[in-house]
């Protein structure tokens, strides 16, 4: 077998996507596909969301897995896809991603998403639970507890919640940003917190007990051996770019007793790399990141690889909504990955280039998760 074939053997592995969400189950008018291909707002009169690397790539990659051409006009592939059906055509796209576990974040639930066991029953796959605390956080207020209590029966849920996640995430990067006092509240502290939450819960905003919740799910994932997933870099609106650059954690890296992994990171790929290289308990991701730069995707993989130990590096597509964005995920990190090692071969052993693909592409995942193999 020669380098080039093992390699693309490697690539064609079913993947572990360590970071997902649900995609929804219903169909789907223009307007709300548009919405869900970007993590921006609408697009602005006379223009279009397709106009971009990822509605070029949906009309490149996923027209011929709904049997249409390469480049399907926009409303030619959301005819079809109607035609088809929404469990027709997220079962071809999820199953065309080639993914034997997802690891999805319930922390955005709703009816008109599908679940991690259909997500898996769909895709051909493992399914298993990430367990988000803010979420979390948001249940435990809305039984509205006595402020005194309010800290042991949000240890309670996420302690029973944990039994059965492979993880924990937080998105305190949407809530408050990384430049966050890293130590946790006092306990005297988080009760006059609660009290004032718990007189007319909503979303969970305040720093004390955004820290405080942080805090009880990253002990709780550490006593368990959980990784607890962050949010790090571009998003959606809610959060504010400069302030969730993953160096902003350093302090709290250095005090979390669990190990951490950095989602996404763009455009902060360096930092996270060097985060990963520099702390024996942090990973680190550029799922969203690979599937929104779609034709880009190379030169974001290899600024991750620039520093980052391979044994360090996991792949997600953290598709959300749209079952597209899972098979474009999995497809740009084939390519991509592909293309990077291709480039060092002879720089590097050509006969290890395999193994450092099923490293970052699904080994690495299955021991920190601690997944069964395929
Ligand atoms: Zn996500």
């Amino acid at each position: 077998v020669n380098a080039g074939d093992a390699l693309d053997d490697a690539l064609a592995m079913p993947l572990v996507d360590h970071h997902c969400h649900g995609v929804r189950r219903d169909d789907l008018t223009r307007a709300a596909f548009e919405g869900l291909l970007t993590e921006g707002g609408p697009a602005p009169a006379g223009t279009t969301h397709f106009d971009g690397p990822v509605g070029l790539a949906v009309r490149r990659w996923c027209a011929p897995v709904l049997g249409l051409e390469p480049y399907a006009d926009p409303e030619a592939y959301l005819d079809r896809r109607r035609d088809l059906g929404a469990v027709e055509a997220n079962r071809r796209l999820l199953r065309a991603a080639g993914i034997a576990d997802f690891c999805v974040d319930t922390g955005v639930a709703g009816d008109d998403l599908l679940t991690p066991v259909e997500m898996g029953r769909l895709g051909g796959a493992r399914a298993h639970e990430v367990v988000r605390i803010e979420s979390v956080a948001e249940e435990v207020a809305g039984r509205c507890p006595p402020a005194t209590a309010y800290a042991a029966e949000l240890t309670d849920e996420i302690a029973r919640r944990a039994d059965r996640a492979v993880g924990l995430k937080t998105v305190v990067a949407y809530r408050i940003g990384f430049d966050f006092d890293p130590r946790p509240p006092g306990s005297r502290e988080v009760t006059a917190a609660a009290a004032r939450w718990l007189a007319g819960p909503e979303r969970l905003t305040d720093p004390v007990l955004i820290r405080h919740a942080l805090w009880t799910g990253a002990e709780i994932a550490g006593d368990r051996g959980l990784p607890l997933q962050v949010h790090t870099g571009f998003g959606d609106t809610d959060l504010t770019l400069h302030r969730v650059n993953p160096a902003l954690l350093t302090d709290f890296i250095r005090l979390v007793p669990a190990t951490v992994v950095l989602l996404h990171c763009y455009p902060y790929i360096r930092e996270a790399a060097y985060l990963a290289t520099a702390y024996p308990h942090v990973y680190a991701d550029v799922g969203l990141t690979v599937t929104h730069t779609a034709a880009s995707s190379a030169r974001v993989i290899a600024e991750m690889l620039e520093l980052a130990p391979f044994g360090k590096v996991l792949f997600s597509t953290d598709c959300y909504g749209l079952a597209e964005l899972c098979h474009l995920g999995a497809h740009f990190f084939r390519r991509s990955l592909g293309a990077v090692l291709t480039e060092r071969a002879g720089e590097w052993p050509p006969a290890d280039l395999p193994r450092v693909a099923r490293l970052i592409g699904a080994d690495n995942a299955r021991r920190l998760y601690s997944l069964k193999a395929a």
